[in-house]
């Protein structure tokens, strides 16, 4: 899906940190090897394809707001192919930025259109409902 207006990934490389890749063994949170400082890849041509098809929603999905940058608040929105919750995937040194008011806007937003919505700090997650409660989830 191309990127929505306006928006690119810039200097932001918090999916190549809290995303786990098989393909490199790097656990979640760890930021990859390849990542440059700055942003960017040092491997771009040859990221593999689980790099090459990775978008998140801010990037692709004009009803995440613009202020929702990955970059600047630490927590990527995505999609879980598996399981289809929608997930918050916090850096792990803001563990609990997904409380914070308008990223919590968006997931409860996000729960009420009837998503399973999961917010992930490491090992940790918790499902946040649409009535707006909080509960630790496995
Ligand atoms: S988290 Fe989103 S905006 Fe940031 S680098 Fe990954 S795809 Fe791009
Ligand atoms: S290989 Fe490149 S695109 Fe893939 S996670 Fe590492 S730095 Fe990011």
């Amino acid at each position: 899906m191309p990127a929505a207006l306006g928006r690119s990934c810039g200097p932001c490389t918090l999916c190549c940190q809290v995303l786990e890749i098989d393909e490199f063994d790097k656990p979640a949170g760890a930021l990859c090897g390849n990542c440059r400082l700055g942003g960017g890849c040092k491997i771009y041509k040859k990221r593999p394809d689980v790099c090459r098809d990775f978008e998140c929603e801010w990037l692709t999905e004009r009803d995440v707001a613009v202020v929702l940058n990955p970059h600047r608040t630490g927590v990527l929105f995505m999609i879980d192919a598996d399981s289809d919750e929608y997930l918050a995937v916090c850096d792990p040194k803001k563990p609990h930025v997904w409380r914070q008011p308008l990223v919590f806007r968006h997931l409860l937003a996000k729960a009420k259109e009837g998503h399973v919505v999961v917010a992930k700090a490491g090992t940790f997650a918790w499902r946040v409902y649409s009535n707006g409660e909080t509960a630790p989830w496995a």
